[in-house]
């Protein structure tokens, strides 16, 4: 299930194979995979790929000509992969699209989803912003420390829900909320208005170095996740609470307990106040 940090594996991927290369073809499977733009894909046949934005768990290829720029945004969500090598693919039968590219590394990108509805879109500019504006908060690799805190001292429910709250702060998952709360030393039911300032200092620095390492490690694979080049991340081997029900905390050694809120959280009763 990509968070952030396969999400920008992927965008760091794609930038170094494909950016620079021109679309020859786009092969769609069923219209239905695509949420907005079916009409205009003619546009982007013998465009250039110019750069690779990630916005939460979204990728957008930068498409040029003329002078003009225009997005195609995959939603990775739950279960989307996107792949050079039609080998990858885990199924024929959920390859949803096919990017055909000539003048760069990889000769073809394949968007692959086990979930079908609405997952592509061909955007202008101005819809482009706007789809980031309506779906996406803060991004937590370039919010500023007051901003961020802001954010925290703003909420009046409980922490991870917040964190988890992609309209707030994009792209964190349950994977990574886990995580860096438990560095961070702060129970998941804690109410965000009510941490300290310090904590909060806390948060923020854990939040950045857990994604950061995990991006290090080409993030973090669990059930399917593959980056373009098929290669699995290894992040996963680096998880210190996230699925370790009964296993002793790497600080203290208190078995890890596994509560049930709006999804598994994973905490040391000792070392997370809430
Ligand atoms: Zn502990």
């Amino acid at each position: 299930m990509p968070e952030l940090p396969e999400v920008e594996v992927v965008r760091q991927q794609l930038e170094s194979h494909i950016v620079g290369g021109t679309i020859q073809n786009v092969w769609i499977g069923r219209d239905d995979i695509v949420r907005q733009g079916l009409k205009s894909l003619p546009w982007y046949i013998k465009t250039q790929l110019v750069a690779v934005q990630r916005c939460g768990k979204s990728v957008a290829l930068v498409c040029e000509q003329a002078g003009e720029r225009r997005y195609m945004v995959a939603e990775l969500g739950m279960t989307g992969l996107l792949l050079f090598d039609r080998q990858s693919v885990p199924s024929e039968k959920h390859l949803h699209v096919v990017i055909q590219l000539s003048n760069a590394k990889q000769g073809a990108l394949h968007y692959w989803n086990a979930r079908r509805f609405g997952r592509l879109s061909f955007l202008h500019a101005q819809e482009w912003e706007a789809y980031r504006q309506r779906r996406f908060g803060l991004d937590p690799l370039t919010v500023s420390e007051n901003e961020f805190a802001a954010l925290i001292k703003g909420c009046r429910g409980r922490v991870k829900a917040l964190l988890l709250n992609q309209q707030r702060i994009a792209g964190i998952g349950n994977i990574y909320a886990n995580e860096m709360l438990f560095r961070a030393g702060i129970h998941p039911d804690a109410q965000g208005h009510r941490l300290s300032k310090k904590r909060i200092q806390l948060l923020f620095g854990e939040m950045q170095e857990v994604l950061l390492e995990s991006i290090d490690k080409g993030g973090s694979s669990i059930r399917d996740y593959l980056s373009p080049t098929g290669t699995q991340g290894q992040f996963q081997n680096y998880h210190q609470v996230y699925q370790k029900t009964r296993q002793p905390c790497p600080r203290c050694t208190t078995p890890i307990l596994r509560l049930v809120s709006e999804r598994s959280s994973f905490v040391c009763p000792s070392c997370q106040k809430r």
